[in-house]
């Protein structure tokens, strides 16, 4: 059945910005986590980025926090997300920013490797959300400028990534200045044990959801790997373009300098081609955005971060010129193309060195990607099914729902107002 942002109950300011922001309808986890999180339930989450994960926890916080209305005092936030990567922390910070235009509430996001004077600013004039990275975090609260004491909703995100990292001290350092009455909830893409521990001591009652779209993007989608020399890519990227079948490609390079030489190669072998990527104007991309969307740009050659920003639909082929290190790339990459119920076909070139990246990808999608072997320069490009080799099961808990508690009862309508950073 189709279920809509307003069955969600969620307060009208942000059904506008969803609607602004040309959502039209919740994606499984939103639909299965935010009405738990209204009710102020503790929450597991099994999903990975490309869920829309981010907007899971994020629209139902703002909810709370807009109708909880509490006095905004500095140093305190009411409500704290931690993640990884400045990246992360980036872009939840703008979900936050987008999906709260229309209500009086702040948000501040905090990173290590820049000065810490804004960040500290923020702070200092009291903010509703912090976003944050572990590190940095640290860093504020032991110089006193974060004090965590007020903090009612705690969202730990990526909790696997941040063990990865080694983050897992830090975290419950973090955790550890929490109050103790408080709703939390963690996200993760997979669930090894010590997450398992890691969410068993922090939340309280929680519910589990779990979701796994990206395994449908990557079931629906025609994978091969060719095995190349790293300096035979570009002939073989050519030779692959032939085929007319690829009509609308794209191509990612792991870095900006990579994109600009490929679209050199591509422009001498009579490809019409263009590089989006962070060293280029906004005019610029947007120029070669047109053109691609148009069709009279066959290739876009873009890198991983200058990818998020790409709404074309009928993209053909993702070619991965350079496999990602990161595996959750991959399936970012694989997904634009087979978009709206088309099957799409995802080509990676993979190096020597390379393999490794390989491996940690076919672990993570749980598929293993055929490999096209002795590949004729002259060949036709390969278009091989995958198969899947396992698929995680939805989990909707049947869990009790809980009235929703006195910290979220007056959530009803408070006049919009501009949500600042
Ligand atoms: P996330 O998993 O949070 O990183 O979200 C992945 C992408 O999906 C982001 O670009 C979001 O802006 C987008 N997104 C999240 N929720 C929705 C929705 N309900 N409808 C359309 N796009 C969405």
């Amino acid at each position: 059945m189709h279920t809509t942002f307003a069955e969600l109950q969620l307060m009208e300011p942000i059904l506008r910005a969803l609607r602004e922001r040309g959502y039209e309808s919740p994606t499984p986890i939103q639909i299965q986590a935010i009405p738990h999180l209204l009710m102020g339930r503790d929450l597991l989450g099994i999903a990975q980025t490309g869920t829309g994960k981010t907007a899971a926890f994020a629209l139902p916080i703002l909810d709370f926090l807009a109708g909880a209305r509490r006095p905004r005092r500095p140093r305190q936030p009411s409500a704290l997300v931690l993640t990884p990567t400045r990246e992360l922390a980036a872009q939840i910070g703008d979900s936050f920013r987008d999906y709260g235009r229309h209500l009086d509430l702040r948000h501040a996001v905090i990173f290590g490797g820049v000065g810490q004077g804004r960040q500290t600013g923020s702070l200092r004039r009291g903010v509703d959300v912090l976003v944050a990275t572990p590190g940095r975090l640290i860093d504020l609260m032991e110089q006193g400028h974060v004090d965590l004491g007020a903090v009612e909703v705690f969202v730990l995100d990526e909790a696997d990534r941040m063990l990865d990292m080694g983050f897992v001290h830090a975290v419950r350092k973090v955790i550890a200045k929490l109050p103790r009455d408080r709703q939390s909830l963690l996200f993760s893409a997979t669930m090894p044990a010590e997450i398992m521990r890691l969410a068993n001591s922090i939340l309280r009652d929680g519910v589990r959801v779990e979701v796994t779209p990206p395994a449908t993007t990557v079931d629906r989608t025609a994978q091969s790997v060719l095995h190349v020399g790293q300096n035979q890519k570009q002939a073989l990227l050519v030779k692959v373009l032939r085929d007319p079948e690829l009509q609308r490609v794209l191509v990612f390079t792991r870095t900006k300098h990579g994109a600009d030489r490929l679209v050199k190669h591509l422009h001498r072998s009579d490809e019409t081609a263009e590089a989006i990527h962070g060293n280029k104007s906004q005019n610029a991309r947007q120029r070669a955005l047109d053109g691609f969307r148009a069709g009279r740009i066959k290739v876009l050659v873009a890198t991983d971060i200058a990818a998020r920003g790409i709404d074309v639909h009928d993209i053909t082929h993702v070619i991965n010129f350079d496999l990602p290190n990161v595996p959750e790339s991959y399936v970012h990459r694989i997904g634009r193309t087979a978009r709206a119920g088309r099957d799409g076909t995802a080509i990676s070139f993979c190096a020597h060195d390379e393999r490794e990246h390989l491996r940690s990808i076919e672990r993570e999608i749980r598929i293993s990607i055929p490999v096209v072997e002795g590949y004729s320069f002259e060949a036709a490009p390969p278009r091989v099914r995958a198969e899947t080799t396992g698929n995680r099961a939805a989990d909707c808990s049947r869990q009790k729902r809980r009235r929703r508690g006195a910290r979220a009862s007056g959530r009803k309508a408070r006049q919009p107002a501009a949500f600042a950073s």
